[in-house]
């Protein structure tokens, strides 16, 4: 018997059938439209890479469109449940984001945390669990209209984290290549998962770090500073006493015991100030964005440092700028900057014997940023590639940690801006910063700064 031949009679050597080439075409357009979704999903990492909302929207919002489903959502496993943490295109109210579902015996996600293996139904209302009347599934089904269901898992190292559902409003069976594409997407949400929660890490050991570089630095200046604290303090002493007498005087002298005791208050004032810098620089606090106004944040370093200025027998000139723009940031980690270029300008001074010592400390600003520039009369930077001293643990002083200019570096990028050094004409060295201007930049940020 001849075998039945396919419509169309036989096919011509080299040239395809157009049924062919058109899906031929199909697939090539299918392949650059996922291809075009991976890329979208490694920018929304590379864009966010300690948010993973934006992160999760994005591949959920990839895996509906490439698979035709009407809706999808991500969920991540926790110990007492599920969490949905995006969700596109399913009615408001039913599942609530952020909100932590319990496992429901007979649910597909029961089934996804027994195999570890996509969860396919074809059609809700024939699945065993829709019949036994599930809540779960019949709200699925009944409230929300869902009919083919596919639920994929994340897998880390064979654990399982979370997963994506997709969904059908009708009856249409995924394909193994839907399915195979919505682990790929799992996998990349995993990836995302992952990379998150190194970041993180990343981030606490480094604030960790300088923190730990803070007191580090604050601990060349105890000698200094207990000698600022004991100045306001014989003051108070001086006037308490001068105000004692003045009362005691036959009639009291009540003007002059009133200008003492106002000198007290200052004194008291000052000091309390230096020890509120102190303290917030040495506390450990979370981070947190504010709209600074550099030069106030240098002023209250310039009153922490005075004591080492003066015991150094150091000129200090500042100047700064009084048309500067603010800047967003973390002010104690932005004055952590600010006192380990001084310390370290003071420290490259100490040793000279017959030069000026001069810190010259300024503020400017371009359309572009705001920039802060420490300037000293000491030897000058000692290295050929100025780069050296960025890096972690170099340093050239005899009990130097060599972190705190790396650190510093890091602080400023974290701002969005970058730190850089040069030699100081005539003589010494030249460390600035420069900061991206809140206004323009940040603009939505300052809206909402109270
Ligand atoms: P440390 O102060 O612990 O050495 P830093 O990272 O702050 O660590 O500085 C690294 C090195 O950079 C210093 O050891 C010194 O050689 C050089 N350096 C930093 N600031 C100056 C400066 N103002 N003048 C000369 N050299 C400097």
């Amino acid at each position: 018997m001849e075998p039945i031949k396919p419509r169309g009679g036989p096919k011509a050597p080299g040239r395809p059938r157009v049924a062919d080439r058109l899906e031929l075409q199909e697939q090539v357009t299918e392949l650059a439209a996922q291809q075009a979704a991976a890329s979208e999903v490694l920018r929304s990492i590379a864009n966010s890479p300690h948010e993973l909302e934006p992160i999760f929207d994005t591949i959920i919002a990839n895996a509906a469109r490439l698979c035709r489903a009407e809706a999808s959502a991500l969920i991540l496993f926790e110990e007492h449940g599920l969490r949905f943490v995006a969700r596109t295109g399913v009615a408001d109210g039913y599942y609530v984001k952020g909100h932590l579902y319990p496992v429901s015996e007979g649910a597909p996600s029961a089934r996804m945390v027994k195999t570890k293996s996509p969860v396919h139904i074809a059609d809700l209302t024939a699945d065993q669990a829709y019949l036994q009347r599930v809540p779960g599934l019949v709200a699925l089904v009944e409230q929300i209209g869902v009919r083919s269901y596919l639920l994929v898992p994340m897998l880390k190292d064979d654990e399982l984290v979370g997963g994506i559902t997709i969904v059908r409003a009708h009856v249409q069976p995924f394909t193994d290549k839907q399915i195979e594409l919505v682990t790929a997407f799992a996998a990349q949400a995993t990836i995302a998962l992952e990379i998150t929660r190194r970041e993180r890490q990343l981030r606490e050991v480094q604030m960790e770090l300088a923190h730990a570089t803070r007191v580090v630095a604050m601990g060349h200046l105890t000698g200094s500073l207990a000698h600022e604290l004991k100045q306001p303090l014989s003051a108070v002493a001086v006037n308490a006493d001068a105000s004692s007498l003045w009362l005691m005087r036959e009639p009291p002298q009540i003007e002059n015991a009133k200008q003492s005791i106002q000198r007290i208050i200052k004194a008291v004032d000052r000091a309390s100030g230096v020890i509120d810098r102190v303290h917030s620089l040495v506390k450990k606090a979370a981070p947190r964005m504010d709209t600074i106004n550099i030069n106030d944040a240098i002023l209250e370093i310039m009153t922490v440092v005075h004591g080492e200025v003066v015991k150094n027998r150091i000129r200090v000139q500042t100047r700064l700028s009084d048309s500067l723009p603010r800047v967003r940031g973390d002010r104690v980690r932005l004055q952590q900057v600010m006192l380990n270029l001084i310390i370290n300008a003071i420290q490259a001074m100490s040793g000279l014997t017959d030069s000026i010592r001069e810190l010259r400390i300024s503020t400017e600003s371009t359309k572009e940023e705001v920039r802060v520039a420490v300037r000293d009369t000491g030897p000058g930077l000692s290295v050929d590639n100025l780069e050296k001293l960025f890096e972690p643990f170099f340093t050239t002083k005899p009990s130097g940690m060599g972190m705190g200019l790396s650190i510093c570096r890091t602080i400023v990028e974290e701002h969005g801006g970058r730190l850089w050094a040069n030699e100081n004409l005539p003589q010494g060295a030249l460390f600035q910063f420069a900061l991206p201007p809140a206004e323009g930049v940040f603009v939505n940020q300052i809206d909402s700064v109270s």
